[in-house]
């Protein structure tokens, strides 16, 4: 097997789309990647073939959405190497993860325990835990960021103590795109026998997630960062932390019986699943990741260190450009701010020109203060984007620089 970003590209119609008549770049992959015709089709066919309520039917459209479905299920379960299918739970997508997650955690806190979370954090992995450490009377502790961009490890581990009741941390940061030493970081959790959630919506779309191997306690991601559709995602999450948890929504599906005065519930992962479930986004989700699965990962890995490489090297040659986070293990981020102008007016004059990339704070407010800045511009590869479209990129950037000059 080879990588052919050619190949690649072609799979992806909006790709093909011109903005004002300009061709469009689109350098906004870690907000969300654009979808592969297949994902598409299993949409369509989802609901031009088999549209149906899961579980329950006794007809025969019942019968291929629930088979179709749970197939989804597995999908994800080789591809995060989870033990059983019963701990793959579908959500909304990462955030729902993580609160499920939350809600479980507060039933375990006390005003004695202390939670750890980053500096680098997402909101959405970050506001939880302040939220459950307020409503428990826990304490948060936060691990810093270097210069750099990278955790301080040092930090961590002065941090970890006998109090230390749950960590969580980003695979990779949204915001620099850092890669965390995440199966170590679990490792130094589990000696305090703290549990540990990895907030996987950057890291899953770049590479096969072995929980297993992380050895963590809980993994959550988003469909729609790795090719898959909107409003779907998963929590994968230990049986054996799982099953003695209180339930989270309640409703159809996550009940086994039901009294005037009294519920029982389901068993995993149903339990955790109350309602009509999203099928088609999840079928088209197994779908994303079967695809994505069968390219070649060490091609993927090498493009995509091209593109970064090649990314930070005309960065580093252009004018009045800061780029904010160099850690030595990153995905395809480049996160910057130039001596001019806002990052707000870098995008929308960047979009003149047919290019998407995100401007702001990137849901990570607490770390755009860390380097005391207002946000910054991001630009965000994917498998098909090309050296072609970086170049085009800084050519873009230059005149955007004399624009405000
Ligand atoms: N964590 C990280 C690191 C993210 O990048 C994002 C999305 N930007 C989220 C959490 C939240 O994901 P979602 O909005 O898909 O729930």
């Amino acid at each position: 097997m080879s990588f052919d970003v050619d190949a690649v590209r072609a799979q992806f119609p909006i790709l093909k789309r011109e903005i004002d008549g300009k061709p469009l770049i689109y350098l906004d992959n870690a907000a969300t990647t654009q979808k592969p015709q297949c994902v598409i089709d299993a949409l369509v066919d989802y609901y031009t073939t088999c549209n149906s309520n899961v579980h329950r039917g006794a007809h025969r459209l019942a019968d291929e959405a629930t088979r179709n479905f749970e197939a989804a299920r597995d999908i994800i379960k080789d591809f995060m190497n989870a033990p059983k299918r019963e701990e793959v739970i579908w959500t909304t997508g990462t955030t729902e993860g993580i609160n499920i997650v939350a809600n479980g955690l507060a039933s375990l806190l006390s005003p004695e325990d202390e939670v750890i979370a980053t500096q680098m954090d997402h909101h959405a992995n970050l506001v939880t835990w302040q939220q459950a450490c307020k409503a428990s009377g826990a304490t948060l502790r936060t691990i810093p960021v270097t210069d750099d961009g990278e955790l301080d490890q040092a930090a961590y581990e002065a941090m970890l103590s006998e109090k230390t009741r749950f960590v969580a941390f980003p695979h990779v940061s949204n915001a620099l795109g850092t890669i965390n030493p995440i199966k170590e970081m679990t490792a130094k959790a589990k000696a305090v026998d703290a549990l540990v959630l990895v907030d996987g919506a950057q890291g899953a779309a770049h590479g096969w997630v072995d929980v297993q191997d992380i050895d963590c306690d809980f993994y959550v991601l988003s469909g729609h960062k790795l090719y898959g559709p909107m409003g779907i995602g998963v929590l994968w999450g230990r049986e054996s932390v799982l099953e003695s948890w209180p339930v989270w929504r309640t409703g159809g599906e996550m009940i086994s019986t039901v009294t005037l005065q009294d519920a029982t519930w389901n068993v995993l992962p149903y339990r955790f699943e109350a309602g009509t479930p999203n099928v088609a986004d999840a079928i088209a989700m197994g779908e994303a990741v079967r695809w994505f699965s069968a390219l070649d990962q060490a091609g993927v890995a090498a493009h995509e260190k091209a593109l970064l490489d090649h990314a930070t090297k005309l960065a580093e040659e252009f004018e009045g450009l800061t780029i904010i986070g160099k850690a030595k293990s990153k995905i395809g981020v480049l996160s910057f701010v130039l001596d001019m102008g806002h990052p707000a007016d870098i995008g929308f004059l960047l979009d003149r020109q047919g290019i998407a990339v995100r401007t702001g704070d990137h849901c990570a407010q607490p770390l755009m203060a860390r380097f005391n800045v207002p946000g910054t511009a991001r630009a965000s590869f994917s498998i098909y984007n090309t050296l072609e479209e970086i170049d085009a990129f800084f050519a873009a950037l230059k005149k955007v620089r004399t624009m405000l000059a």
